[in-house]
C-alpha cells in the first residue's frame, strides 16, 4: 500500500474503522516472538524466518528478517516510526542488509538506519530512496484515526520523515546467498514501476512485496500512464508468475502474511476480468475505482 497524498494518491486511502478488522484472525496460530519495542509484532513464519508487522497503523505493513547461517536479509524497513533496527538487533547478532521490495514509504521508512541497503534497479527507486519524503508528503499518513495504538515513543507525527539513505541497485536475477538461504530479485512491475520480488526456489517461498497480499492491491495510482495501460503491465507480470510460481508459498507485506500461490493466478485473472470492461463495485470520493474478489480487491483511477 502507500501514499494517501491528496492530489496524487499511490495507494492505501485510509479505511474508516480500519482497527475493527484488528487482531486479524491469522496470527492467533503463529508463535509470537517477544521484541522490547512495543510498536512491532513479531511472529515466527519458519525457523529462520520472522515477520516483523506493524498492526499500529493503517497500512499494517509487514517486513520480513530472513536468518541465514553467515548472515541475514531485512525485506523492507517498515513505516520508519519505529526504530526496527533496535528489533532487528533483538532478533539476530548476525550482519543485516536490506533488500527493499519497492520504494512506496511504508516499506523504506527505516532504510536510513542500516549500512547496506539494495534496491530495485529503476529510475524509481533511485528518486525516491535518494529524496526521502518530507512531513508535508507523509501528512495524511498520521491523521486522525491512522494509528490504533500510542505512537512509538520519541516519535512526532508533526514531523515525520523519511531520510535518504545510500543504496546498492540490485537488477533482475541478483543472487542474495545468506547461507541456507538464496534470494533471487525478479522484476514484477504493476503495483508500481519499481516493484521486485525474491523468490526462495529450494524453499518454494515468494516475498510478494505489494503486488499480491490479501487486501486491496493498488495499481500504480501514482502513474501518469493511462489505466488501460498500467492494468495490462500488472495483468502480464502476474501471468506470467502464476505459470512459474502457483506451487509456492507467497509472504505477503500487508495485513497477513502468508496466502497460497493459487492467488497469482486468481489476480491474473481479476485483472483481466477489469481490462475486458468489468464494472467497479464502488467509485470513491477520490474517482478511485474499487473491483472486489475472493480474497482481494483492486484499486485503480
Ligand atoms: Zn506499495
Amino acid at each position: 500500500m502507500q501514499e494517501t497524498a491528496v492530489q496524487k494518491p499511490d495507494s492505501a486511502m485510509q479505511p474508516e474503522h480500519w482497527y475493527d478488522a484488528l487482531p486479524r484472525p491469522a496470527y492467533a496460530s503463529l508463535e509470537r516472538v517477544p521484541v522490547t519495542e512495543d510498536w512491532f509484532e513479531v511472529y515466527r513464519i519458519q525457523p529462520d524466518l520472522y515477520a516483523i508487522y506493524e498492526p499500529g497503523h493503517f497500512q499494517e505493513v509487514i517486513s520480513y528478517l530472513i536468518t541465514g547461517s553467515e548472515k541475514a536479509l531485512l525485506v523492507d524497513t517498515g513505516l520508519g516510526m519505529g526504530n526496527i533496527r533496535k528489533v532487528v538487533e533483538e532478533l539476530t547478532s548476525l550482519s543485516v542488509i536490506v533488500m527493499n521490495t519497492h520504494t512506496h514509504f511504508d516499506h523504506i521508512g527505516g532504510n536510513a538506519l542500516f549500512d547496506t541497503v539494495y534496491a530495485p534497479d529503476h529510475p524509481e527507486a533511485r528518486r525516491r530512496l535518494s529524496a526521502g519524503a518530507t512531513a508535508a508528503e507523509l501528512a495524511a499518513e498520521v491523521t486522525e484515526g491512522s494509528n490504533a495504538r500510542p505512537w512509538p515513543e520519541g516519535f512526532d507525527p508533526a514531523h515525520y520523515t523519511i531520510a535518504p539513505c545510500a543504496f546498492t541497485p540490485a537488477p533482475e536475477g541478483t543472487v542474495f546467498d545468506l547461507g541456507g538461504w538464496k534470494l533471487r530479485v525478479i522484476d514484477t512491475p504493476g503495483h508500481s514501476p519499481d516493484s521486485i520480488m525474491l523468490a526462495e526456489d529450494d524453499r518454494k517461498l515468494l516475498f510478494t512485496g505489494d503486488t499480491f497480499y490479501p487486501a486491496a492491491l493498488y495499481v500504480a495510482l501514482a502513474s501518469d500512464r493511462p489505466v488501460p495501460e498500467l492494468l495490462k503491465i500488472y495483468q502480464g507480470t502476474m501471468a506470467l508468475l502464476a505459470k512459474e510460481f502457483s506451487g509456492y508459498t507467497l509472504i505477503c507485506s500487508h495485513n497477513e502474511p502468508v496466502r497460497g500461490g493459487e492467488m497469482l493466478g486468481k489476480t491474473a485473472d481479476a485483472l483481466a476480468e477489469i481490462l475486458a470492461g468489468k464494472e467497479p463495485d464502488e467509485i470513491g470520493s477520490a474517482g478511485l475505482r474499487r473491483y472486489e474478489f475472493d480474497g482481494f480487491a483492486v484499486i485503480t483511477r
